[in-house]
């Protein structure tokens, strides 16, 4: 390192799965202003990458022989605002999560990760000059290119720098990225789904990404993006241009719309209500707040008229100049919610959402930042909106499990917005008509208020419930009051919801002379059946194969179908039901753009009798001509080894149950068990939140579990699992417990997915402290010696222990 050279040493983060920062130097002519939380181009490795810089550092801490320089900086200041750069920071100390991770979770996608840099025309060149016949005006290439371009003699860095400072060109570090697809091309198969499948069968050893492409295609339902298909396969486009010659497979083009995620059609216009009591004493309430911090759970049955009172807070807000912030779950799945706000408050809201395209996101995100759009309604990632002088967070069905990121940097969109409105000092409001026990609970204790609307609106009853054992049906699955319920329903124009929370035709296909049954090679799982496209699939990693003809281990070729799916009940009742218009949502049906809002759509205008779905149906949708909600095998869900179980079969019957009945005519919901004994099904099917409450409550307190103790989850996992089983033990060896639990390093409940074997060891402690102490040890330790091929995750707050 050069001593006269005056440079800073600057600690970066980079989006990678990484614990540590990285110390640079940071040229004279790139320091200056605001310079924590701006991008940088830095090397790494061979590589260029774009971090983010997370602060100042005397001495070099990454113990490289050479402190290497920094490329270029991207940001004269931080794109995050203040206090959203503070969230940020706070999340990734909380959540032990990957610093460059969560600033990346923080931005826009697309805006981090390798970079390239570019150089642009600024004012005239010499036509003469080597370089004029490959930069044309108003467009950037990357120098790479023009080094190419050039002979290897020119000296191409000096001619840069000399026609950059007599203001010619100007040369930038940016990150690679594609370009915004305006139209879309269509990808469709050539032949039936069955032959599809057996040819991928026959393919997958000589041509695997091929054979990825025909099964996505057999077994996806309505049309496939060209680029959905390569992304959820990985397959390339050479090996579809391969399938496009064969003639397999063909292509079309489609006109991609950017706006199409606000539409109006799921729901009728309607004027702006007269707040009922209890919503009226709502808002009064938390509009005496607005200057200060507070949280307040609004704890409101279904159809009661939360997002009235959503509505009415934020248009208080917005009319004292100020923003407003509403997450709600996956966007696609609440349509209702997202095109609510934008009807109430035209031109002020905008949408963030994961369907989007990069650019478009960016988009968005800048006229929030900027005061263009003064509402950001978005899922998860929304809760960093770059909005400023906020005055509100709404979290809307703040129990939802999607709240929770389930990857790195896993962290809590909802527990990270009270943060938030802590450190901006404004109120934030979650509602839920089945309240999470975390959230619950600190109203209980009194650290959030609650307020409770607990009639629907316009005095319309809660639907009135009938619970069916299932073991003494006439038909495996469908019980004669449900099939005559939907027939009676139909016959009326009225409309029924069937909730079924299994995808695929049933969990196993076994052969009925020997019994086998076929099981996953990474995860030994058995493959679950699906009828379309005759597949059978691996739910936790993806592994498929073609359904079995003749059994392997005893050549016979007839098979059971056991336990029950989302395709099978549909087939049921096709087949009982010949007259009924039967509309299927799950996960198979909904991979197109937009096909969520197409499904509800359609069946809200009434083309459809029966909506059939899975865990999907039971989010916030109000349809007025839902009169009967059936749920089957409703205690499917218990068996989990998991103590949220109870938490999220309660809240799903109770969600799906909300359905009914929100029209004139009285709801019904009609719920078939095995466990028709089940205090916690009972007391879904009276709609009873104090009495789950009170039961499971008891329980957790017993067990130390939330909300009355925390948890933190490490996860060791790798190819090797002698080499995991070690390194979980050595990374936990001799941590001191004093008030807080550390289980046995154990098997995790899906020892094996996706071939990595899988052991995990369980914090429990009242205290936060001592667990983010335990959870610093355990990283410590595992990072101080090297574990080749094992990988540590910690997930703080975990949603799943399995
Ligand atoms: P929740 O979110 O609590 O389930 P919604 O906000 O969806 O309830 O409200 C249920 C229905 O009642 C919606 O159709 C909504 O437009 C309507 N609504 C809400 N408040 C009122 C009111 N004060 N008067 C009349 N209708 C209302
Ligand atoms: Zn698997």
């Amino acid at each position: 390192m050069i001593t006269e050279k005056k440079t800073r040493l600057i600690e970066v983060v980079l989006n990678r799965p990484l614990w540590q920062s990285f110390t640079y130097s940071l040229p004279l002519e790139l320091d200056g202003g605001k310079l924590v939380g701006c991008r940088v181009a830095v090397p790494f490795g061979t590589h260029r990458l774009i971090g983010y810089v997370w602060g100042y550092t005397t001495a070099d801490k990454t113990n490289t022989l050479e402190v290497k320089d920094v490329l270029g900086r991207l940001d004269a200041n931080p794109l995050l605002t203040g206090s959203v750069l503070e969230l940020t920071r706070w999340a990734a100390d909380y959540y032990q999560a990957p610093p460059g991770m969560m600033m990346a979770a923080a931005h826009p996608p697309g805006i981090s990760g390798k970079a390239e840099r570019v150089v642009t025309l600024t004012g005239k060149i010499d036509p003469e000059h080597p370089f004029s016949a490959f930069l044309p005006a108003g467009k950037s290439i990357p120098v790479k290119l023009l080094r190419d371009s050039m002979s290897s003699t020119c000296p191409l860095e000096r001619e840069l720098s000399v026609l950059e400072k007599s203001g010619v060109l100007r040369t930038i570090w940016k990150p690679v990225s594609g370009p915004k697809p305006v139209m879309e091309r269509i990808v469709e198969a050539a032949a039936t789904d069955s032959a599809l499948t057996r040819r991928a069968d026959a393919m997958k050893r000589t041509a695997p990404r091929q054979a990825e492409i025909l099964l996505y295609l057999a077994t996806c339902e309505g049309p496939v993006t060209r680029r959905q298909l390569i992304r959820t396969t990985g397959a390339t486009v050479s090996s579809l241009s391969g399938l496009i010659k064969k003639g397999i497979v063909k292509e079309s083009y489609r006109r991609r719309y950017r706006e199409s995620l606000i539409r109006s059609d799921i729901e009728k216009e309607k004027d702006i209500p007269v707040l009922s009591e209890a919503q009226e004493y709502a808002l009064g309430v938390i509009t005496k707040s607005l200057d200060r911090n507070e949280v307040f759970l609004i704890h409101g049955v279904t159809g009661s008229g939360k997002t009235e009172v959503y509505l009415r807070v934020i248009s208080d807000v917005i009319s004292k100049g100020r923003t407003a912030l509403v997450l709600v779950p996956e966007i696609s799945l609440t349509p209702l919610t997202v095109s609510r706000f934008s009807r109430r408050f035209p031109g002020l809201v905008t949408v963030l959402h994961s369907g989007m395209t990069a650019g478009e996101r960016l988009d968005s995100w800048n006229l929030a930042k900027l005061g263009e759009r003064r509402i950001v309604v978005g899922p998860r990632s929304a809760v960093f909106a770059p909005l400023p002088d906020l005055g509100i967070i709404v979290v809307d069905e703040e129990h939802d499990s999607s709240y929770k990121q389930n990857e790195l940097p896993r962290y809590n969109s909802r527990d990270v917005a009270v943060v938030r409105g802590r450190m901006e000092r404004i109120p934030v409001i979650l509602g839920s008509a089945s309240p999470s026990m975390e959230s619950y609970g600190n109203a209980n204790s009194g650290r959030y208020r609650l307020l409770e609307l607990d009639s629907r609106i316009d005095g319309i009853p809660m639907p009135s419930t009938i619970l069916i054992d299932e073991g003494s049906m006439h038909h495996p699955l469908i019980s004669d009051e449900l099939l005559k319920g939907i027939g009676r329903r139909t016959a009326k124009g009225e409309q029924s919801i069937v909730l079924i929370n299994r995808r695929g035709f049933s969990p196993t296909q076994m052969c009925r002379n020997c019994g086998h049954r076929e099981e996953c090679p990474n995860c030994g799982i058995t493959l679950t059946y699906h009828r379309k496209g005759q597949v059978l699939r691996c739910h936790y990693c993806n592994h498929w194969k073609a359904a079995m003809i003749r059994c392997p281990q005893c050549g016979f070729d007839e098979f059971a179908h056991m336990g029950p799916g989302i395709q099978k009940v549909e087939e049921y009742l096709r087949k009982l039901l010949p007259e009924t218009r039967i509309i299927r949502m799950d996960a198979d049906t909904t991979r197109g753009k937009d096909a969520h809002w197409d499904i509800l759509s359609r069946f809200a205008q009434g083309e459809g009798d029966v909506l059939l779905g899975t865990q999907m149906v039971a989010k916030g949708h109000d349809f007025p001509g839902v009169t009967l909600v059936g749920v089957i095998s409703a205690d499917m869900g218990l068996a989990f080894p998991d103590f949220r179980a109870a938490e999220r079969t309660f809240q799903l019957i109770l969600q799906v149950a909300g359905r009914a009945g929100r029209g004139k005519i009285p709801g019904e919901v009609i719920i078939q068990t095995h466990s028709l004994k089940n205090p916690l099904i009972k007391a879904a099917a009276n709609h009873d939140f104090a009495d789950f409450w009170k039961r499971e409550s008891g329980v957790r307190k017993m067990f130390g579990y939330p909300p009355y103790g925390y948890l933190v989850r490490f996860v060791w996992s790798g190819l090797d699992k002698g080499r995991v089983h070690k390194a979980a033990n050595a990374s936990v060896q001799g941590i001191s417990r004093n008030d807080g639990s550390i289980s046995d390093v154990l098997e995790a409940a899906f020892p094996r997915i996706n071939r990595r074997w899988r052991w995990s060891v369980i914090a429990k402690s009242p205290s936060r402290k001592t667990l983010a102490r335990i959870s610093r040890e355990v990283r410590k330790r595992f990072e101080s010696a090297f574990h080749k091929g094992v990988r540590l995750e910690i997930d703080v707050d975990p949603y799943h222990l399995l």
